[in-house]
């Protein structure tokens, strides 16, 4: 069950802030505020998913086009295309903690030299 006040719902809203690194009208894409590595950033759909079972399952395809679209262009825009992982925890026993469907997009900079 979809909770619409999870926090990257609030997000998403504008009501708590974050640091974005790109948007479009599919994601939006920040900081994760407990970083686990180098670059880690965070890519949430704005539709209302509790996580990627869910995402795949409902979403219209236009909109899960336009979210790995937009993932793609987060990666383009942080500069980590060849250098990045991406996971996607999925239910309690994953350690999922926030219950909005969610990538983390995460470089830990080992092969990268130019920063
Ligand atoms: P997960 O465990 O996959 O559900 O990941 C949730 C992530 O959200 C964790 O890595 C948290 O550090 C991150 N997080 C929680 N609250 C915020 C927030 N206000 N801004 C940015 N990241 C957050």
């Amino acid at each position: 069950m979809y909770d619409k006040n999870n926090v990257f719902a609030k997000i998403i809203r504008d009501e708590i802030p974050s640091r974005r690194v790109y948007e479009d009208e599919f994601a939006v894409a920040f900081y994760d505020i407990s970083p686990r590595a180098k670059t880690h950033i965070l890519v949430v759909p704005r539709g209302e998913y509790t996580d990627i079972y869910d995402f795949t399952a409902n979403a219209p395809s236009d909109i899960q086009t336009g979210f790995w679209r937009a993932v793609r262009n987060t990666v383009d825009a942080m500069n980590l295309r060849e250098n990045f992982r991406i996971v996607a925890n999925t239910g309690p026993g994953a350690g999922q903690s926030v219950f909005h469907f969610h990538v983390h997009i995460m470089c830990d900079e080992r092969f990268k030299s130019d920063f």
